[in-house]
């Protein structure tokens, strides 16, 4: 988001004009951002066979699939329902990992029967998956290396507690059960967590996995998963992709030669790729005074974008409709009826009934958990392209909350 005469543009779009166009509360992603983490991430890693594999589950709206769909990203997919969106946005099934957490065979059997990769995080269900298809359908299996990576404790996945992956330390079962059935193990991964402050820590991970990855003589790819941090506010550590790129792909590389074969490095980043490419939009309903602080209450609360509530995590906000403002110290508050504070004590330049204020970093985790609580609508999602903005979801209505209530005579 820059100022421009006055005005906060992102993509080139005026954002309060957006605002006035489409109502709020109001997701806004700019394709250019999505594209140039994209790039980024291609850039880092060259002269590795570097595969991009979206995890959409941090924005799955078909359009925004289909953005990276055309710049030539795969899809990591964790439930079927998202393996289905995936194939209905054009992806062809052999780009889509499947990686499911905890679901039953029956589920993992609809992702082999639509033809994608499946991702075992289970021995038992290995066992079973072994049983059932013996060495006609190749699989990946996910390994937890029990590394811890920073950040909340709700995003640590790689911990010794997680109930993420197959533990290294399992892995002669897990050679047993391979032997057993004569399953082909096609790829290794690791998906660590979702905040890696630097590179020493992915290396260290990528270690235990080139590792194990001798075990495997069928291997096609490593997937190293995701963990890159962004930047939420300003002096934020966030992980060095360019550094990282350079020592990863070397040291892959020297892999390589060991194992025989060129494989393929997979990631499967979904906040490093769209955070910072969306913009929640909200109208400020009330400006109220209290003791302790001000209040800026918007149109908008935790079932629209939960991540403050939920994970502590900071989203810088500003007051876009009135830039050259007095600056004041705000909480920003939601209308739903718990403690939905987005941001306590920040600095925005004065707060009138009516102004819009930007939410920035939202394009990760924002309207993929929203809900309607409160028998709240959800917002509407506009994508800009050339500097111009197309919805890309309606907004909903009273009618989308009772769709699928079922009317019976009391
Ligand atoms: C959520 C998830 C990701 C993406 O994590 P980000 O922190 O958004 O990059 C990648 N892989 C798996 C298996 C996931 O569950």
């Amino acid at each position: 988001m820059k100022l421009e005469k006055n005005k906060y543009k992102f993509g080139g779009a005026d954002l309060v004009s957006l605002a006035e166009q489409f109502g709020t509360p109001l997701y806004v992603y700019d394709e250019n951002t999505f594209v140039s983490q994209y790039k980024r991430l291609t850039n880092a890693f060259k002269g590795v066979n570097l595969k991009i594999k979206y995890a959409c589950k941090a924005l799955s709206n078909q359009a925004i699939l289909k953005v990276f769909k055309k710049i030539g990203s795969g899809l990591d997919a964790v439930s079927i329902q998202e393996v289905q969106l995936g194939l209905k946005a054009g992806y062809a099934p052999e780009e889509i990992l499947f990686t499911p957490n905890g679901v039953s065979f029956e589920e993992i059997k609809m992702g082999v029967d639509a033809g994608v990769v499946i991702n075992i995080d289970n021995i038992s269900i290995l066992e079973h998956f072994g049983h059932e298809y013996g060495s006609k359908v190749p699989c990946c299996i996910r390994l937890n290396p029990h590394i811890m990576a920073g950040g909340h404790h709700h995003i640590q996945t790689g911990h010794i507690d997680s109930k993420f992956g197959i533990s290294v330390h399992q892995l002669r079962h897990v050679e047993r059960i391979i032997k057993t059935y004569n399953i082909q193990v096609t790829g290794l991964h690791v998906h660590t967590g979702s905040e890696i402050l630097d590179s020493g820590v992915f290396l260290r991970a990528a270690e235990l996995m080139f590792e194990a990855a001798q075990q495997f003589k069928d291997l096609l790819f490593i997937d190293f998963g995701s963990g890159f941090k962004v930047a939420y506010k300003e002096n934020d550590v966030t992980t060095d992709i360019e550094e990282l790129g350079a020592e990863l792909s070397k040291r892959f590389k020297q892999f390589c030669k060991e194992y025989g074969r060129d494989l393929e490095l997979w990631f499967e980043p979904g906040k490093f790729l769209v955070s910072e490419g969306g913009i929640l939009l909200v109208k400020v309903n009330t400006v109220k005074q209290t003791m302790a602080t001000v209040f800026a209450g918007v149109d908008s609360g935790q079932n629209h974008l939960i991540r403050p509530m939920f994970y502590d995590s900071y989203h810088h906000i500003v007051n876009i409709s009135n830039p050259e403002g007095k600056p004041r110290i705000y909480t920003v508050v939601g209308y739903i009826c718990e403690t939905d504070t987005f941001g306590w004590d920040r600095k925005l330049s004065e707060v009138r009934e009516g102004d819009v204020l930007a939410i920035m970093n939202a394009g990760a985790y924002g309207f993929t958990m929203s809900n309607n609580y409160n028998s709240r609508l959800r917002p509407a999602e506009v994508l800009i392209r050339d500097a111009k903005a197309e919805l890309i979801r309606r907004r909903e209505n009273l009618d989308d909350l009772l769709l699928t209530q079922v009317d019976i005579k009391i």
